[in-house]
């Protein structure tokens, strides 16, 4: 770290002022990082390409910082990497001159193409010397390959391939641009530590950090984002700069889980709320732009414009006549128009994510909508939610089964929220969110809140909440379950380390559809060596490994300390990590990517909850 502090942008840097920055410069910098689970020293690797790319090419940060989050564009653009195997493996071939049975051969036994791609380069021979691989050269992979050195071939292929695995998360990425933005912030300040003290320097830098995550979360899209940043005083400017736009799906707030009301109310203390009913469909954020063009995104920010034109459709009818543009955050819910019911979510999410027509579709939605965060041209989310509910109702009108506010009473006695919940529930509702109404109570982009409190009626029975989990690995299936996997090794997301633990094993609870559907899906998925990416303790060892792809809600018994499971390890107990007991699975979250699991402080965060409630964490019974 020491010597990586006394980096040069200009000296140390492996290209010239004005020269497009060479590939081999990143793919360097992706070794550093993947053969280190240091999150500092991760960090300073990358801050100080960006702080080289900001002084020598700074057209060109963009590029690297995509390439470094293994995106081509933002999330919601749809453009996503993730070319065909075959495709790869016939340009690693034809460039090489080895025959693709040679290749396919290598490449089960690796397990990973790219480094059968650099050990390819290797034998291969070239006519003439080749110019060096810029980082805007993405397009021919065969060309490509050619003029790989060293372990350039290696990331590109892993890169366009959409599993980059180094072991970088996009926090450290935005930790690292806040960095170098921060010491080096443009050609004439090349180390800012140089004129202050450190108290000071370290306050700028989390300043920073805090301003670009507010920013990237209202506008998720470094195209926009970055070039801001770049300007005079961009840091201390990006929240005016970088606003919430229609067009750009803004990362949604999220709720921490309860246990019950009276942990709301000592949460709350004497903050004034209100009560809504916690809708169980899908997250939409509908953007309409003044010419009447309609975006829908999902909570994971995917467009899925195509999947409701019922929504766009119903717009006229509940707009109100000055309203010209704005972004409503909402859930949309299956309704049966004959019994004015709300229906399960299952019956929505059969519906195909694109290309649904209006005649096609037999269950309507009616949207549900709890937030309004732009309208006409400003933004909403600095106001306080009681403000945004009254702006709200004045500009849209309620429709029977298309469009309805949110339910909500403000009501703060025990007796009538546990009145109000059992009403929610016999409504077909989760339960209910609590939110902070006129204090404490802005919009809070991406963020899991402490203002948005849930209590669900599952809670009231035993753990907190379901919770969101990643297969890592599974056991191939005996006797009956021959030919697909018996079971699966369950993990979540720790954001500190960046890497996935382990929280249970399933075997159960599975139809034999189902075990069959999760085979096909994640047999492609399988990869050798998962490095850094686990943490799994030496007596859980899958048959096969999986990386990070899917995300599945897991509904438990409880929780308990376990000497086999590492999920928040060191925490609870110096060394045992939390297990589910009786995990049952519930369902695919296709909302949510897998860095978006329950995360290892939420687990630690139930069982307090738990253990302050009902037991001891000392006296939690010890689960295999
Ligand atoms: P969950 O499994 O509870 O949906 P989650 O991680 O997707 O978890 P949370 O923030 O925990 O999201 O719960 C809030 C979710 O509940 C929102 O994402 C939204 O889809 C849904 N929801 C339903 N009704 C409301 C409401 N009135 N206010 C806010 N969110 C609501």
């Amino acid at each position: 770290l020491k010597a990586l502090s006394k980096y040069d942008p200009i000296k140390d840097a492996p290209w010239k002022k004005g020269q497009v920055v060479p590939y081999m410069a990143l793919a360097k910098t992706f070794e550093r990082i993947e053969e280190t689970s240091r999150r500092l020293l991760i960090i300073e690797n990358l801050t100080n390409l960006f702080r080289s790319v900001i002084v020598l090419s700074p057209a060109d940060l963009v590029t690297c910082i995509y390439l470094s989050i293994n995106k081509i564009g933002p999330s919601y653009s749809g453009k996503e990497l993730g070319i065909g195997e075959s495709i790869l493996m016939k340009a690693v071939s034809e460039s090489t001159g080895r025959t693709m049975d040679s290749i396919k051969q290598e490449a089960k036994d690796a397990g990973d193409l790219g480094i059968v791609a650099q050990s390819s380069r290797t034998t291969q021979q070239t006519m003439f010397p080749l110019p060096p691989l810029t980082i805007k050269s993405k397009d021919l992979i065969k060309k490509l390959l050619v003029a790989c050195k060293d372990c350039e071939a290696m990331y590109i292929i892993r890169s366009l391939q959409g599993k980059l695995r180094i072991g970088l998360a996009e926090g450290s990425v935005i930790t690292a641009l806040s960095r170098a933005i921060t010491i080096t912030p443009n050609d004439n300040t090349l180390d800012v530590r140089k004129s202050i003290s450190p108290e000071e320097f370290q306050a700028k830098v989390e300043k920073a950090i805090a301003s670009i995550t507010r920013a990237y979360s209202q506008t998720p899209n470094y195209d926009t984002l970055v070039p801001l940043l770049l300007k005079e005083n961009g840091v201390d400017t990006i929240l005016e700069t970088c606003k919430l736009r229609v067009g750009i799906p803004v990362k949604p707030m999220l709720a921490q889980p309860t246990n019950g009301i009276s942990q709301v109310l000592d949460r709350f203390q004497d903050l004034e709320f209100t009560c809504e009913y916690k809708y169980d469909g899908e997250r939409v954020q509908i953007h309409r732009h003044d010419d009447g063009k309609v975006k829908i995104y999902t909570r994971n920010l995917e467009d899925y414009t195509g999947k409701y034109p019922d929504i766009i459709a119903n717009i006229p009818k509940f707009m109100g006549s000055e309203v010209k543009n704005f972004i409503l955050d909402c859930e949309a819910v299956a309704f049966d128009p004959t019994n004015k019911k709300i229906l399960p979510f299952q019956i929505l999410s059969s519906r195909p994510r694109k290309g649904v027509s209006l005649d096609q579709i037999k269950i309507p939605v009616c949207v549900f909508a709890f937030d309004l965060l732009y309208l006409n041209g400003t933004s909403l989310i600095d106001e306080q939610l009681s403000r945004r509910r009254e702006v709200l109702k004045s500009n849209f009108n309620e429709s029977e089964g298309v469009f309805s506010y949110a339910q909500y009473s403000n009501i703060s006695d025990v007796a009538e929220i546990q009145a109000y919940i059992e009403e929610a529930v016999k409504a077909n509702c989760e339960g209910l969110m609590v939110k902070t109404f006129k204090e404490k109570s802005i919009y809070e982009p991406s963020k899991r809140s402490y203002n948005w409190l849930k209590i669900k009626k599952d809670y009231l029975k035993g753990m907190t909440d379901s919770v969101d989990i990643v297969p890592i690995g599974a056991w191939y299936g005996k006797g009956k379950r021959t030919g697909v996997y018996g079971a699966y090794l369950l993990a979540c997301y720790d954001e500190d380390n960046e890497d996935f633990q382990t929280l249970c094993k399933i075997g159960t609870g599975f139809s034999d559809e189902q075990l069959q559907q999760f085979t096909e899906q994640l047999t492609p998925h399988i990869i050798q060596n998962p490095k850094n990416m686990y943490r799994v303790s030496e007596q859980l060892k899958p048959d096969v490994w999986f990386s990070p792809k899917q995300v599945w809600e897991v509904l438990a018994a409880d929780l308990s300390i376990s000497p086999i499971h590492t999920a928040a390890a060191g925490t609870l107990d110096p060394v045992k990590g939390i297990a589910l007991r009786f995990p049952r699975f519930i369902r695919i979250r296709e909302d949510k990517n897998p860095e978006d699991a329950t995360n290892t402080s939420q687990i630690n965060g139930q069982i307090n909850e738990v253990g302050t409630c009902e037991q001891s964490s000392q006296t939690m019974p010890t689960s295999q």
